[in-house]
């Protein structure tokens, strides 16, 4: 599907600045404040977005209300709106290719992985949805007949979203899907550095004939048009993936505003516990690496710490580390490369301040460690292993978001567990053990809303990703996917008419 010459053709289109997409069309206004979009494959600047105010969150809010209470997507049949989001699937995947390039250009991913998680992998989630919201059921309760007692399943109102740069048409289709579905309205922020290819499913989103204000994307910096989404008083649910700095600001914005409900997805630093009985160690080392060097680890459910029985760590580590040096790392639209660049600036200092912090407490750097091809002008960091950590270390308990494994040894099942437990994090992690019983203690014994045994990535849309401790709260994905954009409502019906 993909060819060279084409992506090269879409990779010097000229993109114009780009506007708000409130009430099914793009709100030119000569008099808004602009940020530059910087592409991480050179460092230069390619287009701007609107830096986008309080008033604009407002007008926003304003729309998905009024198309709210209208009530010709909310009321209306769910196999209506199971039509208009098919066909905004099929639209997303009639321009994947298009679609993706502008998302590389955006933020660095390599554009096979790009085209197969973004586009296509968000055509594949709004479909899931489109295909169930007609199959969801309320209920009757059993109570006594005197007296009938019916379960209503309502959807909420209006619905903010937060999403980050690493997959921002993924992580959106999975709160989209089900937020639509439902029949919410929805208020859109796809982060400042990835707003581009959210822009333009909005777009197709109206062209599939989804109804003016249903579907509002507003641009501009997470510290003024986040805060406002926060803050604002018509609101209801506020779904968000990112940091756990600005989960925890969200929560106190709900307190300080209307008491909004509030869904997060904060990351993690996932254990990958690895035993000497592990079945075919070539395999483990493989899926080790790609683990946390896919995407250059800018990926919540990356297993960033390898916890080792002693008695394999050094065969592991040295199959780990030829992996790792087989990725090609650079510009992320040559096919030949299979790892692209890290998202933004911002963001490659904060990699490189980190591994300087495992440096400074005292682990040994194995390899990488460094920003390469700097010459490019663009984002790129080299996989990075760091030996000897111990579990306090912050390499061992931070997230780090970029492409450095930590490798850990452990002696007991016992001792495994408990430094996969010690983080404040529970998102993902991996087993790798050919004993069935070791299998199941694990799955029991990992604070984690993931178990993976024996594989890595076992991504798929029927299963919930959600994490617990500081992780986060709710789940994306599979019909649980629903429970966050829907409110139940009790309805007592007397059957007795004197
Ligand atoms: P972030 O949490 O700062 O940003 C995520 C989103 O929140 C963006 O849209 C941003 O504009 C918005 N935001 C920022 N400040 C806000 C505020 N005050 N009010 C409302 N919204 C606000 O994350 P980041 O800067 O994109 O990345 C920093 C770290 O976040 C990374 O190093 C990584 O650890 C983590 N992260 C996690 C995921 C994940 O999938 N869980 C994704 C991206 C980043
Ligand atoms: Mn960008």
């Amino acid at each position: 599907m993909l060819d060279q010459t084409i992506i090269d053709e879409l990779r010097s289109k000229v993109i114009p600045d780009q506007h708000n997409f409130i009430d099914n069309q793009f709100v030119i206004d000569p008099a808004a404040k602009r940020l530059a979009v910087e592409s991480p494959i050179d460092g230069k600047v390619f287009t701007s977005i609107c830096d986008s105010s309080g008033e604009d969150v407002d007008s926003a809010v304003a729309a998905a209300r009024a198309a709210f209470n209208c009530g010709d997507w909310s009321n209306a049949a769910p196999a209506y709106r199971k039509k208009i989001l098919l066909k905004w699937a099929e639209l997303i995947e009639q321009h994947a290719v298009e679609i993706a390039v502008l998302g590389v250009r955006d933020n660095g991913t390599d554009i096979n992985t790009a085209l197969k998680g973004e586009p296509l992998g968000a055509a594949n989630t709004l479909r899931y949805y489109a295909e169930a919201c007609d199959k969801l059921y309320g209920e009757i309760a059993p109570t006594s007949d005197a007296v009938l007692g019916l379960i209503h399943r309502e959807p909420v109102g209006v619905v903010g979203l937060i999403i980050p740069w690493n997959f921002p048409l993924m992580i959106a289709a999975w709160k989209l899907g089900p937020a639509l579905a439902a029949g919410n309205c929805v208020v859109l922020k796809p982060a400042e550095s990835a707003s581009l290819t959210l822009l333009k499913i909005a777009e197709l989103a109206a062209q599939a004939g989804m109804p003016s204000g249903v579907l509002n994307v507003v641009t501009g910096l997470g510290s003024s048009c986040g805060e406002a989404i926060g803050l604002h008083m018509d609101i209801d649910v506020l779904a968000f993936t990112g940091s756990g700095p600005i989960g925890r600001r969200l929560l106190e914005y709900s307190a300080r505003s209307n008491l909004k409900r509030i869904y997060l997805e904060l990351g993690g630093k996932s254990p990958n516990i690895i035993f000497a009985d592990a079945a075919n160690l070539d395999r483990v080392a493989r899926e080790t690496a790609a683990s946390i060097f896919r995407n250059s680890g800018q990926v919540c459910v990356a297993a960033s710490r390898v916890i080792v029985e002693n008695s394999i760590k050094e065969e592991l580590t040295e199959k780990v580390l030829a992996y790792a040096r087989t990725y090609r790392i650079g510009d992320p639209l040559l096919l030949s490369n299979n790892v692209g660049a890290i998202a933004n600036s911002t963001q490659l200092q904060v990699i490189t301040d980190k591994v300087q912090q495992g440096i400074d407490q005292g682990a040994t750097l194995a390899l990488g460690g460094k920003r390469i091809l700097a010459d490019s002008g663009g984002y790129y960091f080299a996989p990075t292993i760091f030996l000897d950590v111990q579990p306090s270390m912050s390499i061992a308990t931070q997230e780090v978001f970029g492409p450095v494994l930590s490798i850990i040894g452990f002696d007991t099942m016992d001792e495994a567990i408990e430094i996969a437990n010690s983080t404040e994090y529970g998102l993902s992690s991996v087993v790798w053990t050919a004993n069935l019983a070791t299998a199941h203690t694990m799955v029991k014994a990992i604070q984690a809303g993931v178990v993976q045994v024996n594989c890595f990535s076992g991504a798929d849309i029927t299963v919930p990703l959600g994490g617990v401790k500081q992780s986060g709260n709710g789940s994306d994905k599979s019909l649980h996917g629903f429970d966050k954009y829907i409110n139940v409502k009790t309805a007592w019906i007397s059957l007795d008419a004197n």
